[in-house]
């Protein structure tokens, strides 16, 4: 049976600032998601202390979200099968050390904080990310 989502995905300033947007969208088109909306934004820190809210409690909230809000990133909404959990496997483990071989954070990563990518961990998390920057 199908199950098609979208889930929210973040290409990082670390990964912008190095003009890997259309390398890392391509990744995304050839593993078969389509970019159903995105939109390159600058976000203002208390804006990524929201998003990040979950985090809030971590050693390293502050600065992850100073770095999210440190340059411009392009935010979109990805569609496939199973789109949560495929973006989650294409993206890697968080620390680029840890990814396997052919995913984007393998490719990309610099390192745990500037990691090239986010992505949604849930259906749930995903329609309540995609809401945060796409409400109109
Ligand atoms: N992060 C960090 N230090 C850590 C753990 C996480 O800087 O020790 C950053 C990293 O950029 C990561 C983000 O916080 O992508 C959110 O952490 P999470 O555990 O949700 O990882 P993700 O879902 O992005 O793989
Ligand atoms: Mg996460």
């Amino acid at each position: 049976m199908s199950n098609i989502e979208q889930t929210l995905s973040i290409i990082k300033p670390d990964a912008i600032e190095r003009n890997l947007e259309n390398e890392i969208k391509e990744m995304f088109k050839v593993n078969g998601f389509k970019i159903i909306n995105e939109k390159k934004i600058k976000i203002e820190k208390s804006e990524a202390e929201t998003f990040y809210k979950v985090h809030e409690t971590k050693p390293f909230y502050s600065d992850l979200c100073e770095y999210l809000s440190s340059g411009p990133i392009v935010v979109m909404i990805l569609e496939k099968d199973n789109a949560v959990l495929e973006n989650r496997s294409l993206m890697g483990a968080t620390n680029p050390k840890d990814a396997e071989e052919g995913t984007i954070r393998k490719k990309y990563g610099i390192s745990i904080d500037k990691n090239s990518v986010h992505g949604s961990d849930s259906a749930e998390n995903a329609k309540i990310e995609i809401n945060f920057f796409f409400k109109d």
